[in-house]
């Protein structure tokens, strides 16, 4: 059987620990045996990152930005503890943060679900997306104690040097707190068209909320500009890929979401995405299946793994003792590249690659061989657990099988 061949490269971010080795092993059974693979390779380890002084990273989103795809393996963000650890020059920024600002792009996290696994809301059948609006509000605030007898007001100097004062609170009688939070529009304008984008992209609905009604100035601009956004250049694509855009209050939108199937985007604002986000991926059993997806506002994916770089099983794995790590967000980083690599060249064999191998990926954990985390969760009957590469190595039998 010849190998697919690629156009145009894809970007190659490598990454730390025991994703660094499950990386590896998904190259080398399931992607280079039947792909030409052609990838320019960024070495976003911790040991790289630190000798180029990250310069890395930033020639890696450059690089993104270039070519239009890219994946990522998860990497360190350094801490104390790492600064010894790795030698460290410098405490080195999250690499997915410098990315992000670099594509001023928006994360949309889906799970993937298999038979066997139960979502803690069993009438979740299809994948909820959460996309959250990566910028501001209380993550860039101010924030003052106010002593009792204190006056706090907002004031705002425009470019004329004109003043406008208004009073937040009068601590006449009690001492107390102020915070001062803000967004821009051009960034809640990138955060819609990143979110209307990956609808049409992926075909379903976009959900929005805010909390207009007692924010009327601030959460209404959010409102404002969606609606805006969308009905000057989304409508009618809207229209014809038979999705909808649906805007409705944040507590609403909460308890329409629980009463859900599933099966559409969800976005929120910056606070609402960090907590809705940890709900909806423990809801959905574990963050080893939840895929990441970082979309520019131009149109350019960033694909990897929702989860970390598993510290503890790359322990194990260096003193030689068994894991059993599960690969599944990591290998759908690579489809979700792959697909959108082939879509964008017109390489439908390069598309069906991708379709194929998620599939037997799904048919291998359906058909009870797992890796131990979900060996825990799941409820089949004939289920067997397996070691990291003895997984890997089963859904290419199944691979096999379907190509
Ligand atoms: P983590 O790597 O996500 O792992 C936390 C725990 O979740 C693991 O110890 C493991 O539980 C379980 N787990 C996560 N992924 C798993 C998988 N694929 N298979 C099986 N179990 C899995 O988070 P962390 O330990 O907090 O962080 C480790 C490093 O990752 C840190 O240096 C952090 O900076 C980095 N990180 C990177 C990214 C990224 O690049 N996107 C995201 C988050 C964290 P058990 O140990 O109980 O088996
Ligand atoms: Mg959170």
């Amino acid at each position: 059987m010849s190998k697919i061949q690629m156009k145009t490269p894809l970007v190659e971010m490598d990454g730390d620990e025991m994703t660094r080795i499950i990386w590896q092993e998904i190259k080398d059974i399931l992607l280079t045996p039947y792909i030409d693979l052609k990838t320019e390779y960024y070495d976003l380890g911790l040991v790289h990152r630190n000798e180029t002084d990250d310069q890395v990273t930033i020639d890696s989103a450059n690089a993104t930005k270039k070519y239009g795809v890219a994946v990522k393996c998860a990497t360190i963000t350094p801490n104390a503890a790492r600064m010894p650890e790795y030698n460290l020059k410098e405490m080195w920024k999250s690499p997915n943060g410098t990315i992000r600002a670099m594509l001023d792009g928006t994360v949309f996290r889906t799970p993937i679900l298999v038979k066997g696994i139960t979502p803690y809301i069993p009438t979740w059948t299809k994948p909820i997306t959460i996309a959250r609006h990566a910028y501001g509000d209380v993550y860039k605030n101010v924030e003052m104690k106010c002593p009792k007898g204190s006056k706090a007001e907002l004031v705002l100097t425009d470019a004329e040097g004109n003043v406008s004062r208004e009073q937040i609170f009068d601590f006449k009688d009690t001492a107390g707190i102020i915070q001062g939070l803000h967004n821009r529009e051009d960034s809640i304008g990138s955060f819609a068209r990143a979110c209307f984008n990956y609808a049409l992209d992926c075909k379903k609905d976009v959900w929005f909320a805010t909390k207009d009604t007692i924010s009327k100035k601030y959460d209404h601009t959010f409102k404002d500009i969606f609606a805006e956004i969308f009905e000057n250049e989304y409508k009618e694509k809207f229209a014809e890929a038979g999705i909808e855009y649906f805007y409705t209050l944040i507590d609403d939108a909460v308890a329409r979401v629980i009463r859900s199937e599933g099966g559409y985007i969800w976005a929120c604002k910056n606070y609402d995405g960090d907590v809705m986000s940890d709900m909806v991926a423990t809801a959905y059993g574990s963050l080893a299946m939840m895929t990441s997806v970082l979309v520019s506002p131009d149109g350019v994916y960033e694909y990897e793994a929702a989860h970390g770089t598993v510290q503890r099983h790359y322990y194990k794995h260096l003193k030689g003792e068994e894991t059993s790590t599960n690969s599944v967000a990591t290998l759908f980083a690579w489809t979700g590249a792959l697909r959108k690599r082939g879509e964008l060249d017109e390489l439908p064999e390069l598309m069906a690659f991708a379709d194929k191998l998620e599939k037997a990926t799904i048919q291998t954990i359906e058909n009870g061989v797992m890796t131990g985390d979900l060996y825990l969760l799941s409820k089949l009957e004939n289920k067997q657990k397996v070691n990291t590469e003895d997984f890997l190595k089963a859904v290419d039998e199944r691979l096999k099988a379907l190509l």
